[in-house]
C-alpha cells in the first residue's frame, strides 16, 4: 500500500519554518546563551543578533531599525497598537474607526476598549470584501484619533485601498494602522509608500517561526507602553529578549521579501488552477472575494452550496488534506465567519465555505490530488445532504 499523499493548504493559519531559518535560529538556543540585555560578552552577542534582526525587518517594511519592536506575534502588535495609540491620543478624542471584517486580535481588542468609554465605527464592505474609501473619510469625526484597518483578509484574501486610506486620513489628523500579517511576504509592504503610522506583521504566517513578530511605529508618533518591566524595546515593551525567535524573524522576512516576486508568481498558478478546475468540474460552487490584483495570491474561499463546511473539511483530513472552514480562530464555534456575513454572503452558504491557502512547498500534483479528493468528497456529502436533495430540480 501506498503511503496516504499529505497536503497542507492552510498556510493562512500558519506556515512550516523555513529549513535556512531554522539553521540560522540553533546557535542561539545554545552557543549564544546570554541574555541579550547583559552586558558582558555573552550578553552583547545576543544583542548584536537582535540588532542585526531588527536592521533586517526594518529594511523588509523600508522602515529605521528604530521604528521595530519585537512583539509575541500579529496579536500582540494589534493589541499594542490599538490599545497603545488609542490611549495615547484619548484627550484629543476616543472615536476610532474600523471595518467588518478585520482579525478577532482588532475586533475584540476594540470591543475591550468599548467597554472604557471609546467608540467604535466599523464601517461595512462590499461583495469583495473591499472597504471603501470614502465611507473611511464620511466616518472620520473631530473626536476620531485612529483608523485600523487590515492590509489584506485572512479569509478571503482580499486587499484593502490602505494606501488611500492613509493619505486621506493624514490629511485630517487622523492616525492609521494596518494588520499587515496576510500581507507580508505575500505583496510589496513599503510603510512609506502607504503612509500608515503603525503596521503589524507575525513571522510564522511567512515561514518564520511562531511566537514571534513586530509592530512598525512611525518615529515620532506617541504610543502608550506595553509591557512593564526591564526596559528593553526602548522600554516600550519589557521582558527578556527571545533571542533564536528574533533571529528568525529577521531571516525569515529577508528571504520572504527577496523571493516574493517568484513565490507569489507560482503560488498563483497553482492557486488559479486549483479555482479553474474547481469552478468548472464541481457544481454548485461559488468563489467568495475578488479575483486577480485585488487578492492574495495564495488564497481561494470556495462555497460548497448544500453543504457543511466541517464536513468537507474532516473529510478532506481523513485524506491527508489540511484546509480551514470560515476562519481557524473560530473552529469550535459553529457560527458562520463574520467576514462572510459583511460581504452579503448568506448565512446557509457560508457555512458550507472552505478556505484554501497555497504556499511555496505545493505543488501541481497537489492540486491535481485535491481536486479529485474534493470531486468525490462532495459528491459522497452531497448523496447524504438532505438540503441538496430539497434544493428541487434534477439530481446530478
Ligand atoms: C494570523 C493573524 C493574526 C494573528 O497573528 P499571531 O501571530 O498568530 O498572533 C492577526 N491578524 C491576521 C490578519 C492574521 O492572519
Amino acid at each position: 500500500m501506498s503511503e496516504q499523499r499529505k497536503v497542507y493548504l492552510d498556510h493562512a493559519a500558519s506556515t512550516a519554518l523555513d529549513p535556512e531559518v531554522l539553521q540560522k535560529m540553533l546557535p542561539y538556543f545554545s552557543v549564544v546563551s546570554g541574555n541579550a540585555s547583559s552586558q558582558h560578552a555573552w550578553g552583547r552577542e545576543a544583542m548584536a543578533a537582535v540588532d542585526e534582526a531588527r536592521e533586517r525587518v526594518a529594511k523588509g517594511l523600508n522602515a529605521s531599525p528604530n521604528e521595530i519592536y519585537f512583539t509575541s506575534g500579529g496579536t500582540e502588535s494589534d493589541n499594542w497598537a490599538i490599545r497603545g495609540i488609542a490611549e495615547a491620543h484619548a484627550e484629543k478624542g476616543k472615536h476610532i474607526i474600523t471595518s467588518a471584517v478585520e482579525h478577532h486580535a482588532v475586533l475584540h481588542t476594540l470591543k475591550a476598549l468599548e467597554q472604557n468609554g471609546f467608540e467604535v465605527t466599523y464601517l461595512p464592505v462590499d461583495r469583495l470584501g473591499r472597504v471603501s474609501v470614502d465611507d473611511v473619510v464620511s466616518a472620520i469625526r473631530k473626536d476620531t484619533t485612529l483608523i485600523t484597518v487590515m492590509l489584506a483578509n485572512n479569509e478571503v484574501g482580499t486587499i484593502q485601498p490602505i494606501r488611500e486610506i492613509a493619505r486621506e486620513a493624514k490629511k485630517r489628523g487622523v492616525f492609521v494602522h494596518t494588520d499587515a500579517v496576510q500581507a507580508v511576504g505575500a505583496i510589496p509592504v513599503d510603510v512609506k509608500e502607504l503612509g500608515v503610522d503603525a503596521l503589524s506583521l507575525s513571522a510564522h504566517k511567512f515561514y518564520g517561526p511562531k511566537g514571534i513578530g513586530a509592530l512598525f511605529v512611525r518615529n515620532g508618533l506617541k504610543i502608550g507602553r506595553f509591557l512593564n518591566g526591564g526596559g528593553q524595546e526602548r522600554t516600550m515593551r519589557g521582558g527578556t529578549y527571545n533571542t533564536p525567535a528574533i533571529v528568525g524573524l529577521g531571516y525569515a522576512i529577508e528571504k520572504a521579501v527577496r523571493d516574493l516576486q517568484k513565490n507569489a508568481e507560482y503560488v498563483s498558478a497553482l492557486r488559479d488552477e486549483f479555482v479553474k478546475r474547481v469552478l468548472s468540474e464541481i457544481e454548485y460552487v461559488d468563489l467568495n472575494g475578488d479575483v486577480g490584483e485585488g487578492r492574495l495570491p495564495s488564497n481561494a474561499n470556495i462555497g460548497f452550496r448544500y453543504l457543511e463546511g466541517e464536513s468537507i473539511l474532516f473529510t478532506l483530513d481523513l485524506n491527508g488534506i489540511a484546509v480551514s472552514s470560515g476562519s481557524a480562530c473560530s473552529s469550535g464555534s459553529l457560527d458562520p465567519s463574520h467576514v462572510l456575513l459583511a460581504m452579503g454572503v448568506p448565512a446557509e452558504r457560508a457555512h458550507g465555505t472552505i478556505r484554501f491557502s497555497f504556499g511555496k512547498e505545493n505543488t501541481f500534483e497537489d492540486v491535481d490530488y485535491v481536486v479529485e479528493t474534493l470531486k468525490q468528497t462532495v459528491k459522497k456529502l452531497r448523496a447524504f445532504s438532505p438540503l441538496f436533495s430539497a434544493r428541487g430540480g434534477s439530481n446530478v
